[in-house]
Parts: structure tokens; C-alpha cells; sequence
């Protein structure tokens, strides 16, 4: 197995073997070490804060796994997640953890406005702040950062850095699973174009470890309610639109659309990626009006066209090229798509 060609692969990274040989001796040095990922934490926030934390409680290092809110219920069967605490359920327990950390590392997040409420007792720590990230533009607030926006998912990185650690023998399964998990959420189950051969040697050597990657796929998809399929049906029935000039679709889902299926965190994961797989269609919107005054934006797109710079330009929002996310406070749900039909040949170009 040529792991020479994985290193010579991820040359490019920012973070290089002797990097990651100095911060592993930070690691072992530091009494108290907290990690963290954005607000909504997703399949790679919560993949690589466990599989990092997972790893490092192999090795004998204790690291605090810490979140803005609660993430799905689908991903509560990572190892782990059971000790994790949560800012908005208590925050001063939390902001305790913050204050007294050595190293407090960022995981799948570039800049401190991404942890929501959070972000104030983030930005007070006086920790060394540590980011592991993929996004572009990654603000300056960390004393190290580890930046790939090539780089299809936080995960991906972790691996790199503990092949940098020259741990690739010794990743156990509780660490396996979680770095595929937020590989597999990132990449739309392995099919994005940011899978590279890389990514492929990374899940050949995290399938090695034993890990049973059919019960991963099984336990993070397959275990939707009633309710949540119920709501993606009249998503895709009631509040689709499309227009086919732009081969833009945009799905709406307003507080009382939301209510009445009995919405659940989680509930409209994919829901955007099913517009964006209609026939024609080449971006696609998934607005959701989270609470009155504002609307969460979702953007996914194919080939060039560039979301972030939309959600950015318009949303206040980031993310890549292809999948970005924003929010919308100027108005309400018909306001917003007044808006998005008025400037869809701007935004989208013409077909
Ligand atoms: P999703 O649509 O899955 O929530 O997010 C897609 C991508 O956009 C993710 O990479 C996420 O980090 C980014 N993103 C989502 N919402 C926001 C936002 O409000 N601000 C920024 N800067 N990025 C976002
Ligand atoms: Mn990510």
C-alpha cells in the first residue's frame, strides 16, 4: 500500500508531516482540550469532532466534544455523542469549557459567526484555537489552521492529520466510523466531484480497520419517521416550483408547513438535493422559515455554477461552490421567491 502517494497527494494542504508532528506534542502537553463544530452540526460536524475526540481517547488524551446545538437524531449512534454537551441547552457549562481550554479545536467551520450563540464565548476563549476546515475564505481567528477547500469534508482532513501523526495502523473502529460518516454525508454518499482517489484510499484504509460501513449507511439514512417522509412527499407535491429557463427548482417549507408534520431537526436533510435531481435542473433552493423574520436558505448547484458567491452576495451566507447555505430576513417566504424569480437569469444565467 503506497501511503507516500496519499502525502504526496495532500502536499498541498497547508498542514505539513512536521506541522503535525509539533501539534500532536502540543496535544500531549495540554491539560484541558475542547472540540467544536458549527451550529446545525451536520454528518461532518459531528464525524470529525467525534472521530478526532474518538482518536485521541485511544492514544490516552481527553478532549471535551462540544456543539453549538443539538445535531439530528440520526447521528446520536456515533461513539461518543453521549458525553457530548450542547451551548444552547447549557451554556454556562459550556462557556466553563471554553474559558479553561489550552487548545480548542475548530472543526468543519471558517469563521466564529458559525457557532450561532456560541460564537461570543468562542471568540472570548483564551485558548489556542485550532481550525480544521474545507470552506474557503477561513477568517482569521485561529492560531493554526488547517485549510483545504479542495478537500470534500472536514473528515478527509482528520484522516490526513493523523496520517500525519503517523497513526494510520492504530485508527480504531469508534474513530472509523465517524471519519466515514462525515466522508459519506459531505460527498452525497461518495458521488460529488471533490471525490478524489484520495478519498477513496482514505475509506480503503478506514474499511481495513473492520468497521461495518453497511450498518453506517443503514443507521444515518434509513431510520426516517413517518413524519419526515411524509414532509419531504408534500415538499415535493405542494411546494416545488420550477423554472425551466434557468433550470432553477425551488422547494419553500414555511413555520406551519413545518408544524404539521411535527418537524424534527434533520427532517429536510436532502430535500434540496432532490430538487437539484430533477431533470433540467441546475440549482436548486430549499428555503425554510425557521422562525418568524427569517428564512434558512439551502443552495445546491452543478458545474460552474457558484452558490457560495450568491448566498454570499445576497444571504449573508457561504459555503462552496456547489452546496452553500445563507439567510433570508428581509421578508417573508412569497417575498423570497418574488425575489428569486426577479433576479433568476442574473443569479442562475440563462440555459
Ligand atoms: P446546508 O445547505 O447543508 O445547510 O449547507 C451547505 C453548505 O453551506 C455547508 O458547507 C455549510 O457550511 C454552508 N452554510 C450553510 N449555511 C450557511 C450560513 O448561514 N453561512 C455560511 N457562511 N455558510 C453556510
Ligand atoms: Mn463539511
Amino acid at each position: 500500500m503506497d501511503l507516500n502517494g496519499i502525502i504526496q497527494e495532500r502536499a498541498s494542504a497547508t498542514m505539513i508531516s512536521e506541522e503535525a508532528s509539533a501539534c500532536w506534542l502540543e496535544l500531549q502537553n495540554a491539560d484541558r482540550i475542547v472540540v467544536t463544530a458549527h451550529r446545525s452540526p451536520d454528518g461532518d460536524a459531528v464525524g470529525s469532532v467525534m472521530g478526532l475526540v474518538n482518536h485521541l481517547k485511544s492514544k490516552g488524551i481527553h478532549a471535551s466534544p462540544v456543539f453549538p446545538d443539538r445535531f439530528p437524531s440520526n447521528l446520536k449512534w456515533m461513539p461518543g455523542t453521549e458525553v457530548a454537551q450542547f451551548h444552547e441547552e447549557n451554556p454556562t457549562k459550556v462557556e466553563g469549557l471554553l474559558q479553561d481550554a489550552d487548545i480548542l479545536i475548530c472543526l468543519d467551520f471558517n469563521g466564529p459567526s458559525r457557532t450561532g450563540g456560541m460564537e461570543q464565548a468562542l471568540r472570548e476563549s483564551p485558548a489556542k484555537k485550532w481550525v480544521i476546515d474545507h470552506h474557503q475564505n477561513p477568517e482569521e481567528f485561529s492560531d493554526r489552521l488547517f485549510s483545504d477547500p479542495a478537500c470534500g469534508s472536514t473528515c478527509e482532513l482528520i484522516f490526513d492529520l493523523i496520517l500525519g501523526w503517523g497513526h494510520i495502523e492504530e485508527i480504531n473502529q469508534d474513530t472509523a466510523v465517524c471519519i466515514y460518516t462525515g466522508i459519506m454525508t459531505d460527498t452525497g454518499s461518495f458521488r460529488f466531484p471533490s471525490v478524489t482517489v484520495h478519498t477513496h484510499e482514505v475509506l480503503m484504509h478506514l474499511l481495513a480497520t473492520g468497521m461495518n460501513h453497511a450498518s453506517v449507511h443503514e443507521q444515518t439514512f434509513d431510520q426516517q419517521s413517518i413524519d419526515q417522509v411524509q414532509l419531504h412527499g408534500f415538499a415535493m407535491s405542494e411546494r416545488l416550483k420550477v423554472w425551466p429557463d434557468v433550470g432553477l427548482a425551488m422547494i419553500s417549507l414555511a413555520q406551519a408547513d413545518l408544524e404539521r408534520f411535527h418537524y424534527q431537526p434533520g427532517d429536510t436533510e436532502g430535500l434540496v438535493n432532490r430538487a437539484l435531481g430533477l431533470a433540467g435542473v441546475r440549482a436548486a433552493i430549499f428555503a425554510k422559515e425557521s422562525h418568524v423574520g427569517a428564512i434558512k436558505l439551502s443552495f445546491r448547484s452543478v458545474g460552474a455554477i457558484d452558490v457560495r458567491a450568491i448566498a454570499a452576495a445576497n444571504f449573508d451566507g457561504g459555503g462552496h461552490t456547489n452546496a452553500a447555505g445563507g439567510i433570508y430576513r428581509a421578508g417573508t417566504l412569497d417575498d423570497l421567491e418574488a425575489l428569486v424569480e426577479e433576479q433568476r437569469r442574473d443569479w442562475f444565467g440563462v440555459i
